[in-house]
């Protein structure tokens, strides 16, 4: 069989990477996962490698239907390595697999609130040529044209989400006009990290179809307008499971707290995470860690219905849209994780 698959994989570039992709064309072969061939690129065009010794290898990592071009096309996406198929230092995948595989039978999964905005040249898509649109508001999931800016497009990223197979678990318009979310999951640490990557390149692509671009920054307005986030929910077997669930809901929330623990976390949660985390646009200060039930201006939330029910889950809300998933799912397993082990709580 003769298919396109187009290969896509995360670059070099700080602080924050960008994500790449080529087609391949393959004559003869099937596009499952173990049959597709390595490949590679030109790592001095992509900030992960100088020009005399550019060359860089693509592993396919996760595979799924192409649903821009349909047919038997695919998506793969890869990991970077080096020619001795040694992770390149870019690749943040590899230490995910590592600390997600030690603690497996803690059965982690996430489920991650992805915000973005779109913008048509300078101004986010729905901003006037001059000034600024009515206040922040009416916009959260809005409906009518004086509110909402940008719906085809969303509309056409989840069926593209949905016809690639990707778990998307919802969409909602945000707080600021143009500003809007995708949720993945709950999946286990790799699946979600490779699937919020996909969508993410998805959303890229689909917007290019309609003359848009969507971004991922933080903090896309300057001033009294909500940044862009990614709150991850998080949840180990113990946590979702009572009696003793909302135990090991706090243990976890505790674990973050401690020590080194809030600044090893924030420092690793987007480039300009300080912009967004003010205290102001329901966000806690970047540099207080707190915990709290129903809490939109706490660093970790815990759900009323959690509470509630003694067991479920618990949302992150610091981390930036911006952030790379592979290293905030894995700062989570690595900290709670211990910590559950530690406490028996498994
Ligand atoms: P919010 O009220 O914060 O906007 P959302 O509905 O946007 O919440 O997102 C909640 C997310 O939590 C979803 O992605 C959902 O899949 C995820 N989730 C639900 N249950 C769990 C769980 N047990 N562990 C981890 N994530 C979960
Ligand atoms: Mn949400
Ligand atoms: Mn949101
Ligand atoms: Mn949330």
């Amino acid at each position: 069989m003769t298919f396109k698959a187009e290969y896509i994989w995360i670059d070099g570039t700080a602080p924050t990477a960008k994500l790449r992709s080529k087609t391949k064309i393959i004559t003869d072969g099937t596009p499952a996962l173990g049959e597709l061939p390595l490949w590679g690129f030109d790592g001095s065009s992509t900030n992960q490698a100088e020009g005399h010794a550019s060359d860089l290898v693509l592993r396919p990592v996760f595979v799924c239907p192409d649903p821009v071009r349909g047919g038997d096309d695919v998506l793969v996406l890869c990991e970077v390595l080096h020619t001795d198929m040694t992770p390149h230092p870019s690749n943040t995948r590899a230490a995910l697999a590592e600390v997600s595989a030690r603690y497996a039978a803690q059965e982690p999964v996430f489920g991650i609130e992805q915000e973005y905005t779109f913008f048509e040249g300078t101004r986010p898509l729905g901003f006037p040529v001059n000034g600024f649109p009515a206040p922040q508001g009416g916009y959260y999931c809005g409906v009518g044209v004086d509110e909402i800016h940008g719906r085809p497009v969303v509309e056409a990223h989840l069926e593209n989400c949905l016809k690639a197979g990707l778990g998307i678990s919802g969409i909602n318009a945000e707080v600021m006009p143009g500003q809007w979310e995708f949720q993945v999951g709950p999946l286990a640490p790799l699946e979600v990290s490779d699937q919020l990557w996909v969508a993410r390149w998805l959303l890229y692509r689909t917007a290019e179809d309609f003359g848009v671009a969507a971004t991922l920054d933080p903090k896309p307005v300057k001033g009294d307008w909500n940044g862009a986030g990614a709150h991850t929910n998080f949840s180990t077997r113990a946590m979702r499971e009572g009696p003793e669930g909302y135990d090991a809901i706090v243990t976890a929330c505790e674990s973050l707290g401690e020590g080194s623990k809030p600044l090893d976390h924030v420092k690793n949660y987007g480039a300009g995470i300080d912009e967004r985390l003010t205290g102001l646009h329901e966000t806690a200060p970047w540099d207080e860690y707190t915990y709290g039930v129903s809490d939109r201006g706490a660093s970790v939330r815990i759900p009323w219905q959690v509470e509630r029910d003694g067991k479920g889950y618990i949302e992150d809300r610091r981390p930036n849209a911006n952030m790379d998933p592979y290293v905030v799912t894995r700062l989570l397993v690595d900290t709670c994780c211990e910590a559950l082990e530690k406490a028996g709580r498994v």
